[in-house]
């Protein structure tokens, strides 16, 4: 399968589909999922068209990982969770349902229970919330 420009997330980069943005440079842009996993839950795409991490040029590896794991820090210190996990899926057999390559940054503690999708779409004000708090705490 080849990239499919039509998915969510190619939308989103184009600007033809809205998102609650969390962090942006000329490589990645970082926005909250919209069915959250736990309430901070945040995805990081690379600004280049490929649907797995397969295909990603390494020039992209450093921008991804930094982005990565400056929100996971904020999300530790916003939620204080037990854990964050950091979840990236290739292929609708791996369990990917949007394809263009991303990385899910999610908090678990005991309580927050983890389905591997929800089906829960979240009310835009509360992303918008959760958003900057973790936008305060970079
Ligand atoms: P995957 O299963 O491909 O690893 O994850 C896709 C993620 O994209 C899911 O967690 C899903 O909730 C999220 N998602 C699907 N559609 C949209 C959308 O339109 N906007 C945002 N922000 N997230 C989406």
């Amino acid at each position: 399968m080849s990239y499919n420009d039509q998915n969510i997330f190619s939308k989103i980069l184009s600007g033809d589909a809205e998102c609650v943005k969390v962090l942006e440079n000329d490589f990645i842009l970082a926005f909250m999922d919209v069915m959250p996993q736990s309430p901070g839950h945040t995805l990081v795409i690379p600004k280049y068209k490929t649907k797995d991490f397969l295909e990603l040029p390494p020039k992209y590896f450093p921008h991804i990982l930094d982005a990565t794991q400056k929100i996971a820090r904020s999300i530790k210190k916003v939620y204080s969770p037990s854990g964050v996990m950091i979840l990236q899926l290739n292929g609708a057999e791996a369990g990917q349902t949007v394809f263009h390559l991303h990385f899910h940054i999610i908090q678990r503690a005991e309580g927050l229970n983890y389905q591997f999708h929800s089906s829960k779409v979240s009310d835009p004000e509360v992303l918008k919330k959760e958003a900057q708090k973790i936008i305060d705490n970079f």
